[in-house]
């Protein structure tokens, strides 16, 4: 099979024994496990609210949708974005019938502060925040500019599961963030099958999220059952038209097996980061890497170089069986964002000579030696050492 990008690992017993917990329970669906997983996450994080959802991009598609809501913003009111990420951060902003503006990156491959500073205008309303690969970037200064210029900040923390500062603390808490979306999906740190969550230090938007989450009911059935007392309160209202974003019980099962080993995994990871980076770091013409700050413990969703010959290197690490990927395609280069195509060199520039090398549980160091020693052949042997710039 090769040396693939990704391939989660699962403690396969505790993630079983909490399926058959929910299975012997007759219980499955929302709450239960997805309650005890929300009081974990909060745990874990130090958000104030936390609800357990399908995938990160509902959550993504809730937050802006609710905060348009609530705070009367109009059709084509701009939300600043990066081109930079999986297509649900952009998607989230253009499904509210906003306009995403998108900013350009620096070297940590997150949004440039100096660049989206320059893209405010009237009509902005909220900055999405992407935490490449887990990197926090220039995340503070970002709070900073959207504290000064009234905005709202949404974190899409799908890389980010883990991630800290140096001080211990979590991205997106203590009010730097107004929403911040985790995903589980099924490559990601935390991975279960699909699911996400969605934290918030504001009890009104937590509400909001869990009604609109299921349908637009105003109680879920779970605590419908608990709250009961004697009688079976089954009766609720409906308010609006909601979605079915909500997560379910075997899912966040599944979480709660495998949060314990989150932490560990990362260290794993940033163990990785750094037998790649010994590799590399000798050609820092030809090899390009990322900045990580040093304020950021990074959970290293991913490791990503830059060469000159991208694709001619993805070929022959395919030919000696290792299987990288491509993060991302700049989203304007996609037919629905390419208004902004052009717009933003530095997101443009990595779209076309990044390449993110296997990171996961399953790599060993010879395996990081077999893969850094192939680059380092294609580059400086078979392409003479040309440089990425
Ligand atoms: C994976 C990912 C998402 C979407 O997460 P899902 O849980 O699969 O919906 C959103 N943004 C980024 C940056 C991602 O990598």
């Amino acid at each position: 099979m090769g040396i693939q990008l990704f391939k989660a690992n699962f403690d396969v017993e505790a993630c079983l024994a909490q399926v058959r917990e929910c299975l012997e329970k007759g219980w499955t669906g929302m709450g239960f496990k997805t309650v005890e997983f929300e009081e974990a996450w909060k745990k874990y994080t130090g958000h104030k609210y936390a609800y357990y959802i399908n995938s990160n991009t509902a959550g993504l598609y809730m937050a802006v949708d609710t905060l348009k809501e609530k705070l009367n913003w109009n059709d084509g009111d701009e939300v600043i974005s990066t081109p930079l990420t999986f297509i649900s951060t952009n998607h989230a902003i253009a499904k509210s019938n906003l306009k995403a503006v998108f900013a350009d990156v620096d070297d940590t491959l997150c949004l440039d502060p100096v660049s989206v500073e320059k893209h405010i205008t009237p009509k902005t309303r909220a900055v999405i925040f992407v935490g490449f690969g887990g990197n926090t970037g220039r995340f503070k200064e970002i709070v900073t500019i959207c504290r000064k210029h009234g905005l709202k900040l949404i974190l899409d923390a799908a890389h980010m599961s883990g991630t800290r500062y140096r001080d211990g603390s979590v991205p997106g808490t203590d009010g730097e963030a107004d929403i911040t979306v985790y995903s589980f999906q099924a490559v990601k740190n935390l991975p279960t099958g699909d699911s996400g969550i969605i934290c918030t230090d504001d009890a009104d938007l937590d509400c909001i999220f869990r009604k609109k989450a299921w349908l637009g009911i105003n109680k879920d059935t779970y605590s419908r059952s608990v709250n009961s007392e004697g009688t079976y309160k089954w009766k609720y209202d409906v308010e609006y038209v909601g979605d079915k974003y909500n997560g379910n019980a075997i899912m966040a099962g599944i979480a709660l097996a495998q949060l314990p080993y989150l932490d560990r995994d990362n260290a794993y990871r940033r163990t990785l980061a750094q037998w790649y980076t010994e590799a590399f770091e000798k050609y820092p013409k030809q090899i390009g890497l990322v900045t990580v700050p040093k304020d950021c413990v990074s959970s290293r969703h991913l490791f990503q170089i830059m060469v000159k010959d991208r694709d001619g290197l993805m070929t022959y690490l395919n030919s000696n069986d290792v299987f990288p990927g491509v993060h991302y395609v700049a989203n304007t280069d996609y037919r629905m964002y390419d208004y902004a195509k052009g717009t933003c060199p530095n997101a443009e520039f990595a779209s076309e000579h990044i390449l993110s090398l296997p990171m996961h549980m399953g790599i060993t160091f010879d395996d990081v030696r077999y893969i850094s020693e192939l680059v380092i052949k294609y580059i400086i042997e078979i392409k003479n050492g040309e440089s990425f710039r």
